[in-house]
């Protein structure tokens, strides 16, 4: 078997009047991630992983924010197709791990949906994908509340 990792980063502002949205799941809370798309950040750094892995390009490259096309675009939808790009190479997910950094709200109760939420757009076990939120202890923008991050870390195996 053949495998290769992959990384993904994203950060995007919190601002009110947008919804709080991870891997799809929106979660209740005041503010919301700005963004061209829906600013869904768990869902970016999940596909910038994924197409890392298959040396594939990245999300900006596949989905440029330049493209009016992506305007309020539902990130799980562009995850979808990124995955579909990964798996005509002949990948498929070992697994997935993320984690999302800020200060509110709390990631745990939404665990198992955002968990189920990316494993079915990723043709896996929810046992192959595991998020945990972490804070930024009050420093920088993400402990200040002012942004949203999220880091994920994929492994992708095809037979030969
Ligand atoms: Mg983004």
């Amino acid at each position: 078997m053949k495998t290769s990792v992959g990384i993904g980063r994203d950060l995007h502002r919190l601002v009110p009047g947008r919804p709080f949205l991870l891997a799809g799941v929106r979660l209740p809370f005041e503010k919301g991630e700005a963004g061209h798309s829906d600013g869904d950040v768990l869902a970016h750094a999940v596909s910038d992983a994924v197409l890392g892995a298959a040396a594939l390009g990245d999300i900006g490259e596949l989905f440029p924010p330049s493209d009016p096309a992506w305007k309020d675009a539902d990130s799980m939808v562009l995850l979808r197709q990124a995955w579909k790009r990964v798996r005509a190479a002949g990948w498929r997910l070992e697994n997935l791990d993320c984690v999302v950094i800020c200060e509110a709200p709390k990631i745990l109760p939404w665990r198992e949906q955002i968990r189920s939420a990316l494993a079915g757009a990723l043709d896996v076990d929810a046992a192959a994908v595991f998020v945990k939120g972490k804070t930024a202890e009050g420093l920088d923008a993400a402990g200040r509340g002012l942004a949203v991050e999220a880091e994920a870390v994929c492994l992708l195996g095809k037979d030969l």
